[in-house]
């Protein structure tokens, strides 16, 4: 044995993981957390960090997200797409000089998705992709509209309970995520969960929050979309009957609509979606999310 050796090579990996990041862990790193590591496609992971590095941010899958401030800490809900490639990736915390403070890697997995197939009839066909002109202009007035609405949401929690389901009982009919087929050609992923009901059953506010859209639109009816801040947005389609109006604030469990079958619908349901901003997620998560 060549003691000269062995000595250089505990020197080299002594000197390895000091520059692999593997020092003391402080106070301030270990109150850097996050609720899982293991995500599906579609999920949402929430980072918390102490209040004074309130200005800094979360980095991941090439987007950054600000934190936002509660009474002694500042949070930040990190939408996890249902289009993205199940791999690891980097999420990591930076302070506002961009200096890295903690990372991990982030485990995407298969969200699991149904395949729904739809057979789509020439009227609702129209009310998706419409051919008549003046369709087709009233689907791009709506479309700005939807997107209008999710610009802007207030920079406080308008919400303090778990989220709950707008309609307690009733079959999931389609799931979150699903992959949709219209007349055997690949459309797109259901953005939220389908409840089938009976027209006329009260659609209840997932929670507290304010009517930033309630209107009749083209593709999906008698729409409602909720803010309840930190960009964090529900929506309800297919309404017979719309209970609210723009600029309402209304309370967890209100009574916003009714159950029916407007716009692109092929019986009565409701179509409840969750989003952050415009990134669709599983409305379970929102359920389970604890604060
Ligand atoms: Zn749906």
């Amino acid at each position: 044995m060549n003691s000269k050796k062995e000595k250089t090579i505990i020197v080299l990996l002594l000197g390895f993981l000091f520059l692999s990041g593997w020092t003391p862990v402080t106070a301030a790193s270990e109150k850097i957390t996050i609720n899982k590591a293991n995500v599906q496609q579609g999920g949402l992971i929430k980072v918390t960090v102490p209040y004074d590095l309130k200005e800094g941010q979360v980095l991941f899958a090439g987007n950054d997200y600000d934190f936002k401030t509660e009474k002694n800490k500042a949070v930040t809900l990190v939408p996890v797409s249902y289009w993205l490639e199940t791999k690891r990736y980097k999420l990591s915390v930076v302070n506002k000089e961009k200096q890295v403070l903690k990372k991990w890697s982030i485990n995407v997995q298969d969200g699991d998705f149904d395949k729904s197939y739809l057979k789509v009839d020439k009227e609702n066909q129209e009310k998706v992709k419409p051919t008549d002109p003046k369709r087709q202009k009233r689907r791009k007035q709506d479309k700005k509209l939807v997107y209008q609405a999710r610009i802007a949401s207030s920079s406080e929690r308008l919400w303090t309970k778990s989220f709950i389901r707008p309609i307690a009982e009733g079959r999931v009919s389609t799931g979150f995520g699903a992959t949709r087929y219209h007349n055997g050609n690949l459309a797109n992923r259901h953005s939220g969960i389908d409840i089938a009901v009976p027209a006329g059953t009260p659609i209840k506010a997932t929670n507290a929050g304010k009517v930033v859209l309630a209107d009749d639109l083209l593709a999906t009816g008698n729409t409602i979309i909720s803010d309840h801040g930190w960009d964090v947005f529900s929506s309800y389609l297919h309404c017979s009957e719309l209970k609210v109006k723009r600029g309402d604030k209304v309370e967890q469990g209100a009574v916003i609509g009714l159950v029916g079958d407007t716009g692109f619908s092929t019986g009565s349901h409701l179509h409840w979606s969750m989003s952050i901003g415009r990134i669709f997620i599983n409305p379970a998560d929102f359920i389970r999310l604890k604060l």
